[in-house]
């Protein structure tokens, strides 16, 4: 999902990290790569220019922070910006005072309508409600009997036209709005508090699908008509979603084949190029491939900055406040990090949860995917056994461990003294880097240096 767009961005600020400072010139060269990596990614023109006209003001004039470097903090607001073309806070669907909710689907063929009538069917069952859809897409042959079988596989009752026989239902056939109107009463009388309706696509888009649209939209008073784009038709996908806006309106979108690799940077335009907000996301043809929408964490994603807000929130709460204020001033003062401040420390990261899952959290983990799979926990659990194993002497001045007492501390831990000399020389290297945080003033979390 959006890598190419993910690797162009994140090599981008790459490139910033080792800076100190950011010159205009620096700020210019970065806004032109991402001006490129969203281009090429197809994002709308438009879309790009407003885009890299904001990131460029915001970091131009961006406060000298003591908690984010220079470049984190151009990250940041690439991220704030992004979160706003996606849609800014995210929204989930709008449900009707007085049952039945309508829920209309409306976007060209092959779009995914027919596959995400099962799904939200599926994600609203979850959620105890009891869906009815309706197949009021006659164009197409078949598109009765795909939406039949997609029902039947989410547990979803079907209200369908039966062609050429008056059925029991006296189902209308033959005139979509007709179906669409019948589908919204039966769901009333049989009590069903949300209806989906699915509606025809054309392979372009053309004057007499939105007519159709639109009436279906006049006849049925829709809470919701959500839009689906495939996000793979590329540049095609702003002209559509522009034509869908004008000729029929709708109230929210779904992005389509997020799971296929091509560049989709479209996708993500066209909820700044409609003002309409992406709800959510069509990840493959499984039923269950189907996310709710969230801008912001669509943005992390893409930036691979993983979850750093939540990962910070967490790191409040699960450190004292105190102690790391202690800590910071301990380190200014420019005494060593030790060994006890370490447990200490360990203590907070346990605090937090999952070690797998903070890290997962962190910048950059996208690349690290596969080492993270395989990361342990049980070894923060042994770190933590090898330093209770010190006498407090020793945790403040490791150079006092020699051979004697690593074995000993090897013994008292269950480890092994190769365990123990990993432990250290990692221990210094921290270390080290907590010094030079020091000196260099912020940039960084605290205790997020030590491991
Ligand atoms: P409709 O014409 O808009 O009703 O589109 P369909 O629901 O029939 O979907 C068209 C094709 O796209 C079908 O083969 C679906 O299985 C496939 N499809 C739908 N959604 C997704 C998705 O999120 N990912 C992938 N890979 N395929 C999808």
């Amino acid at each position: 999902m959006f890598a190419t767009l993910s690797d162009r961005l994140t090599s981008t600020f790459k490139h910033l990290r080792t800076r100190g400072r950011l010159s205009e010139a620096d700020i210019d060269a970065t806004v032109r790569e991402i001006r490129r990596a969203l281009l090429d990614a197809d994002v709308a023109v438009s879309v790009v220019r407003e885009f890299t006209g904001k990131v460029r003001e915001r970091a131009l004039s961006a406060e000298v922070s003591g908690a984010l470097n220079p470049a984190q903090q151009v990250v940041k607001i690439v991220n704030d910006e992004l979160v706003a073309i996606l849609g800014g806070d995210a929204r989930g669907l709008n449900l009707a005072k007085n049952p039945p909710t309508v829920i209309m689907l409306a976007g060209l063929q092959g779009a995914g309508k027919t596959t995400l009538a099962g799904k939200l069917a599926v994600h609203l069952r979850e959620q105890g409600h009891t869906p009815l859809l309706v197949a009021a897409d006659l164009q197409r042959p078949n598109a009765v009997t795909q939406l039949k079988v997609v029902g039947e596989r989410a547990g979803a009752p079907v209200y369908a036209p039966h062609p050429g026989v008056a059925g029991e239902d006296e189902v209308p056939t033959g005139d979509p709005v007709a179906v669409a109107r019948a589908g919204v009463e039966t769901a009333r009388s049989r009590q069903h508090d949300v209806v989906i309706i699915d509606t025809a696509g054309r392979l372009g888009i053309d004057a007499e699908l939105m007519t159709q649209a639109s009436e279906i939209r006049e006849a049925t008073q829709p809470d919701e008509v959500l839009f689906v784009i495939d996000a793979m038709i590329g540049q095609d996908a702003v002209t559509t979603a522009r034509a869908f806006a004008d000729g029929v309106g709708f109230t929210g979108v779904v992005l389509s084949k997020l799971d296929g690799d091509a560049r989709g940077g479209a996708a993500l335009s066209v909820a700044s190029v409609t003002g309409r907000p992406i709800l959510f996301a069509s990840t493959g043809e499984k039923l269950t491939d189907f996310e709710p929408f969230y801008p912001d964490r669509m943005a992390s994603r893409i930036l691979d900055m993983g979850d750093v807000l939540t990962l910070i929130e967490q790191a409040e709460k699960a450190f004292d406040a105190d102690e790391a204020e202690r800590m910071a001033n301990k380190l200014a003062g420019g005494e060593d990090f030790t060994l006890e401040d370490f447990l200490v420390q360990m203590q907070g990261m346990r605090n937090m949860g999952s070690m797998k899952k903070m890290l997962g959290m962190l910048p950059g983990m996208g690349q690290m995917r596969e080492a993270l799979e395989s990361f342990d926990e049980r070894e923060v659990d042994r770190i933590e056994a090898i330093v209770r194993s010190m006498t407090p002497a020793e945790r403040r001045n490791p150079k006092l461990i020699n051979g004697s007492r690593r074995a000993r501390i090897a013994k008292g831990s269950g480890s092994t003294t190769t365990a123990v000399n990993q432990l250290l020389e990692r221990f210094a290297g921290a270390q080290k880097m907590m010094k030079q945080m020091a000196r260099g003033g912020g940039g960084g979390m605290p205790g997020m240096g030590a491991l």
